[in-house]
C-alpha cells in the first residue's frame, strides 16, 4: 500500500528524514519507534501530504503522494495526531464528524453511536465537550475521529503516549483488534518497544533520520536487530 522511494526531508540544515525505502504490505500492522528527532513525525507526515519529501518519492495506494489532492488523502487516511487533540470548542459528535464534513457529508446520529462504540464510549458522550472527558477518552475520541472516513489506511502519531500504563494497554490492545476487525493497514508511532513489540506485526526503529532496524517482534525478542534495537528492546517499562 506504501512504498517510500529514497525518501529525505532537510529542515535548512537539519537532516529530519535521510534517505528511507520501505514498503508497508496492506493488512500490516507497523510499529515506529525511536529516540526524540529521529524523524518519526515526519516520515509520517509525508504520508498523508503534511510533509513534502525534498527528495524521492512516498506512493500510496499507487500514486505518487505529490500529484493526490488534499482532499482525497484525508478520506482515505486516517490520522491519529500527536499532541494535537480535539477540537476544544466542538463536542464529540462533531469532533468526530469533522472529517466527513470537510468532504460535505452529515454523519447520521446512528454512525456516530456505531463509532463510539468501537472505540468502547457510552452513546450519552456525543454532547460532552473534551474537557468534560479524560485523557483515555479524549484519546478515544481521537481514534473515531481518524476511523470516520473508513480509512484503509490509519497513521496514529503517540496515540497513548501520555496515559497511564494500565490505559495505554487497553486502548492499544482496542485498536489492534479493529485493524484486525476492519482489514486496516496501520502505523503506529510510539516511545514504548514493550507496547511495539505487543501489538505490531513489525517494527520499525528510527534513528537520526534513517530505519536502522525492521524487524518482527518475535526476531527482535530473540536478539535481532542490531544495538539500537536492542538497547529499545532492554528498557523496561
Ligand atoms: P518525537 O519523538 O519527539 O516526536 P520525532 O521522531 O517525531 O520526535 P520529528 O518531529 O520527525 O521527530 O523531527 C525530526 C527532526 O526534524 C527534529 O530535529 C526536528 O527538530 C526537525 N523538524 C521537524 N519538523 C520541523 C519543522 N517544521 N521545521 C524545522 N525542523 C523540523
Ligand atoms: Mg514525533
Amino acid at each position: 500500500v506504501i512504498h517510500f522511494r529514497a525518501v529525505a526531508r532537510h529542515f535548512d540544515d537539519v537532516i529530519a528524514v535521510g534517505g528511507v525505502d520501505l514498503s508497508v504490505a496492506a493488512g500490516c500492522f507497523v510499529a515506529l519507534v525511536g529516540a526524540s528527532g529521529s524523524g518519526k513525525s515526519t516520515l509520517m507526515k509525508m504520508v498523508n501530504g503534511l510533509e513534502q519529501p525534498t527528495t524521492g518519492q512516498v506512493i500510496f495506494a499507487g500514486e505518487d503522494v505529490s500529484t493526490q489532492p488534499p482532499a482525497k488523502l484525508r478520506r482515505r487516511i486516517g490520522y491519529v495526531f500527536q499532541s494535537i487533540g480535539l477540537f476544544p470548542h466542538m463536542n464529540v459528535a462533531e469532533n468526530i464528524g469533522i472529517g466527513p464534513r470537510l468532504s460535505g457529508q452529515r454523519l447520521g446520529d446512528g454512525r456516530i453511536r456505531a463509532l463510539l462504540e468501537l472505540v468502547e464510549l457510552e452513546a450519552d458522550m456525543t454532547s460532552r465537550m473534551p474537557d468534560e472527558l479524560s485523557g483515555g477518552q479524549r484519546q478515544r475520541v481521537g481514534v473515531a475521529r481518524a476511523l470516520a472516513n473508513e480509512p484503509e489506511l490509519l497513521l496514529m502519531d503517540e496515540p497513548f503516549g501520555a496515559l497511564d500504563p494500565i490505559t495505554r494497554d487497553a486502548l492499544g490492545e482496542r485498536v489492534r483488534a479493529l485493524h484486525d476487525a476492519l482489514g486496516l493497514t496501520s502505523i503506529m508511532v510510539t516511545h514504548d518497544m514493550a507496547e511495539a513489540l505487543l501489538l505490531a506485526d513489525r517494527v520499525l526503529v528510527m534513528d537520526a533520520g534513517l530505519i536502522v532496524a525492521d524487524e518482527t517482534p518475535a526476531a527482535l525478542l530473540a536478539g535481532k536487530g542490531g544495538e539500537i534495537a536492542q538497547g529499545l528492546v532492554a528498557v523496561p517499562r
